[in-house]
């Protein structure tokens, strides 16, 4: 059958998006290597929407919670896998856990009954020359994978991500850590925490000794670059080893009491917002349950709320911040747009939600039409924002959405006040936005812009 548009992979992103596709009357070709004689290191059968690990879409709470809060705006767009997730439903208290079997059944029966999709069981080695959405994941083929960075450039596409953990900026203790940089050179634009001696050893030891999650066996060749060695690594080379790397004290005066600490801990602004920030060199195989442990000894980071915990994996990833425009096209080729993991995006649900953006911005080229972005309040337009202008594209790392992609909401607030406060924006600034994608007469505001909040920020800070 002839078609419109071709979707490589049969994902969560691809099946969402053939979906949205399918529905709104474009003719979709999807092209899914398993089933063809091929298959990746995790998926175990040939249908679409497998769950690979995990069978869980976490938290169902759509006032208090960021993925839950993207569950309602995926299902306000009719979205194929979450109206499997919700048939198949599994009892997980507030989570959305799913019969993994009958989940994966439910898409791949809607995907083959649609009278405008064509399934092709077959492998793509290259960049098709029409118009294309890559939904291939965390395990590209690696002709493909080696196609994309081909045409993408040096650098541009990761095949193992090194995740240090984020913080939450509110949570950061400032009475304790302080805004420098090394030897005063440029802005103030680092977050110090200091450590003296004892704090120092009992760290490297809880680093040592922390429960560490293992590789599968097809990342046991994981490599370890110099510049992203797991912390707990390196602190097994010796007791010094991290003072003299990512925890080196040199030409940095704590205001408070005139002297370079023994240790220091650094982080640094990882989105425009201001809001999200990375600790520095800190990237880990360490267990969730232990990174948080552990990096709450750390003087200043006693409360830290974290955005994203460490982890090392294999992970296809392109550089979307800096590739991708913001209907997530490839800027250099634009008949080619990109969906699911393989944007930096990170889980289930945000896959299949970058697939359903990435299948409507493409429906509404199709039509000569243009869709606006859904707003940055919103959780489906800050995951957008995030990974097509947000994060910083020198340490793009893949990212799982939260409050922090958001701009911040001012003013005092109890914790569970403040999620009320940014869920009750992003459903307002929803609807305004569903009603006029749906009513294109209305105005739906014009988009976010990195760069003016940016401008906003400078404007607004205190000479250094
Ligand atoms: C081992 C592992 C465990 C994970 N555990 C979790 C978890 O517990 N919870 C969670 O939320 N997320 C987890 N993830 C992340 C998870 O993979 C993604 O969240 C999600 O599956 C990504 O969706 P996707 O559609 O982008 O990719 P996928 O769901 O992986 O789909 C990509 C599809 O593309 C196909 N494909 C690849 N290359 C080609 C090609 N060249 N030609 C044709 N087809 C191709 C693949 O066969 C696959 O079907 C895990 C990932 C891995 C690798």
């Amino acid at each position: 059958m002839p078609f419109d548009i071709h979707i490589i992979g049969g994902g969560l992103a691809g099946s969402e998006a053939a979906w949205q596709l399918a529905e709104s009357g474009v003719r979709v070709r999807l092209s899914e290597m398993r089933g063809g004689g091929d298959t990746t290191a995790a998926h175990q059968t040939d249908r679409f929407a497998e769950m690979v690990c995990s069978n869980s879409f976490r938290s169902d709470d759509a006032e208090h919670n960021a993925v839950g809060l993207l569950h309602q705006e995926m299902r306000m767009l009719d979205s194929l896998v979450m109206r499997a997730a919700d048939k198949h439903r599994v009892p997980a208290g507030s989570a959305l856990a799913v019969d993994r079997e009958a989940f994966a059944a439910e898409v791949t029966g809607a995907i083959e009954q649609h009278p405008n999709i064509t399934i092709v069981r077959e492998r793509i080695d290259s960049l098709p020359g029409h118009p294309t959405i890559i939904a291939t994941g965390p395990l590209t083929g690696s002709k493909l994978a080696e196609a994309i960075a081909a045409q993408t450039g040096e650098g541009a596409l990761a095949f193992f991500d090194a995740i240090a953990p984020i913080v939450h900026r509110d949570s950061i203790d400032m009475d304790v850590a302080w805004m420098a940089a090394r030897w005063d050179k440029g802005g103030k634009d680092y977050i110090n925490c200091p450590l003296d001696k004892a704090q120092y050893e009992d760290f490297v030891a809880a680093l040592i000794d922390g429960e560490k999650m293992p590789f599968h066996d097809w990342e046991k060749d994981t490599p370890y670059f110099e510049g992203c060695m797991p912390i707990e690594v390196m602190a097994e080379r010796g007791p010094e080893t991290l003072r003299h790397g990512p925890m080196k004290p040199v030409g940095l005066d704590n205001p408070r009491t005139g002297r370079w600490p023994y240790a220091v801990v650094q982080l640094r602004q990882d989105n425009a917002l201001g809001t999200l920030w990375n600790m520095v060199g800190f990237q880990t195989k360490q267990k969730h349950g232990e990174q948080v442990r552990i990096f709450r000894t750390i003087p200043g980071l006693e409360n830290a709320e974290f955005a994203r915990l460490g982890g090392i994996h294999r992970n296809s990833f392109i550089n979307s911040p800096r590739l991708l425009d913001r209907e997530l096209r490839l800027k250099s080729t634009p008949n080619i747009r990109f969906a699911g993991q393989i944007t930096g995006c990170e889980g289930y649900v945000e896959s299949a939600a970058v697939g359903i953006l990435a299948a409507r911005f493409a429906a509404a080229e199709l039509r000569n039409d243009r869709l606006p972005p859904p707003p940055i309040e919103t959780a489906l337009g800050a995951l957008l924002g995030h990974i097509t202008g947000g994060a910083d594209a020198e340490t793009f790392q893949p990212m799982n959405v939260n409050f922090g992609l958001m701009p911040p909401i001012e003013g005092r607030w109890k914790r569970a006040d403040r999620k009320k406060a940014y869920t009750d924006r992003a459903r307002a600034a929803f609807g305004e936005w569903l009603a006029a994608i749906r009513h294109p007469g209305l105005d739906p505001g014009p988009a976010f812009s990195f760069r003016k909040a940016e401008e906003k920020a400078d404007a607004g800070s205190s000479p250094a």
